[in-house]
């Protein structure tokens, strides 16, 4: 049994409490003792604290007891206890509410802007929700290089953004504790905080107008050193390839994003899509649904690099699965016959047997691993003093 301690241990106590509740449903003071493996008295003072606080309630006693006197079932006060999930997209954004069992209560998906009007943009949806809920606090997703410590985006290519410390500017400006980290790292981390998938090792690539990967290693986030791993569409896949916005030519994102795919498209048919660099290969997607050989090569074009691209990620790390997600995987009936072909002809061998499949898990994914994250965070680090 663990032994409390009332200074280090406690937030983590407090986070194994809420992480045993949410998987089990209402449990009893001592149910919850016995799955966290925390001392009744551990369990007793936390769970005080939090019912005190109104973040737990008392919801009934339990049908039967196997001492004679019923316990009491404790509960996550769920209505009280909403997130905001913001994905910043550099072409869409998504914000929804969520009550950290994973419950969307709200959701609302718009075009973004770019730079100051996008820190704008940010703000007004921010106070449009947080006058209709009671929110408790705001996990981010952006695109780019990300400090999730500082909670600050330190350069997003995507978006055009640089030193945007999220962290502070939400506290000044709505007094709610944010939590920021990369897109794909909320994408990973919902796959792994809602037990969807078995895989301990994992890999999952967001194609769209950017290309980045969330590592799982053991079943924990792989980050790097100064948390910049993943940067999956800047590996040169295509060195006689276009210039990429990063300064490099032939990355990953120049030949396999969506804006890659259009472009693909307008060159192979000496037709202009007419977007200014800003609209999405759905356009292209479209036309290959309809028979079009022209859209359909766009495609293949973009599968044969990211065969490449996955194959030396896959080459390196030997994860049991790689999922494909973002608005491309949309298009992957027409991107799987050229990334499969590429990809056998780029692996190892040992690495043969590893499978590529879409994500079953929609659009959300981004906003509500986001939601997750500052649930979780907000449990370790604001819940006790
Ligand atoms: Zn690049």
């Amino acid at each position: 049994m663990k032994k409390a301690s009332l200074s280090s241990l406690k937030e983590n106590n407090a986070a194994l409490i809420f992480q045993s509740l949410r998987i089990n449903g209402p449990m009893t003071r001592a149910e919850i003792a016995r799955e966290t493996r925390l001392m009744p008295s551990t369990v007793s003072y936390i769970t005080n604290l939090l019912i005190h606080k109104k973040v737990l309630k008392e919801v009934g006693s339990e049908d039967v007891s196997r001492v004679g006197k019923k316990g009491i079932l404790l509960d996550i006060n769920y209505d009280d206890f909403l997130f905001i999930g913001y994905d910043v997209g550099s072409a869409y954004s998504r914000v929804i509410v969520s009550n950290g069992k994973g419950d969307i209560l709200y959701s609302k998906r718009f075009s973004s802007e770019k730079n100051d009007k996008l820190l704008k943009q940010i703000y007004e949806n921010i106070k449009i929700v947080k006058k209709e809920f009671n929110i408790i606090g705001i996990g981010m997703a952006f695109p780019g290089y990300i400090d999730p410590e500082k909670g600050e985006v330190i350069r997003s290519h995507n978006i055009d953004i640089s030193n945007f410390e999220v962290k502070k500017v939400m506290k000044k400006e709505f007094n709610l504790p944010a939590y920021v980290d990369h897109n794909t790292i909320m994408m990973a981390r919902n796959l792994i905080s809602n037990n969807s998938h078995k895989e301990k090792d994992f890999c999952i690539i967001n194609i769209g107008p950017g290309i980045g990967v969330g590592i799982v290693s053991n079943g924990k986030i792989l980050r790097g050193y100064k948390n910049a791993a993943g940067e999956l569409g800047h590996v040169t896949v295509n060195p006689e390839g276009r210039k990429c916005n990063c300064g490099k030519k032939g990355c990953l994102e120049t030949e396999s994003s969506s804006k890659a795919i259009v472009r693909n498209y307008e060159e192979i048919s000496g037709k202009n899509l007419e977007c200014d660099g800003s609209c999405e290969s759905k356009l292209v997607y479209e036309l290959a649904k309809k028979g079009d050989e022209k859209a359909i090569k766009a495609f293949e074009r973009a599968g044969k690099y990211l065969g490449i691209g996955i194959a030396t990620l896959v080459n390196i790390l030997n994860p049991e699965k790689v999922y494909i997600a973002g608005g491309v995987s949309n298009g992957w009936e027409f991107l799987k016959g050229s990334t499969e072909e590429s990809y056998n002809q780029n692996i190892f061998y040992a690495n043969k047997d590893v499978t590529i499949e879409v994500s079953s898990i929609g659009e959300y994914l981004t906003a509500c691993g986001a939601a997750t994250y500052a649930f979780e965070k907000y449990v370790r680090e604001e819940l006790i003093p």
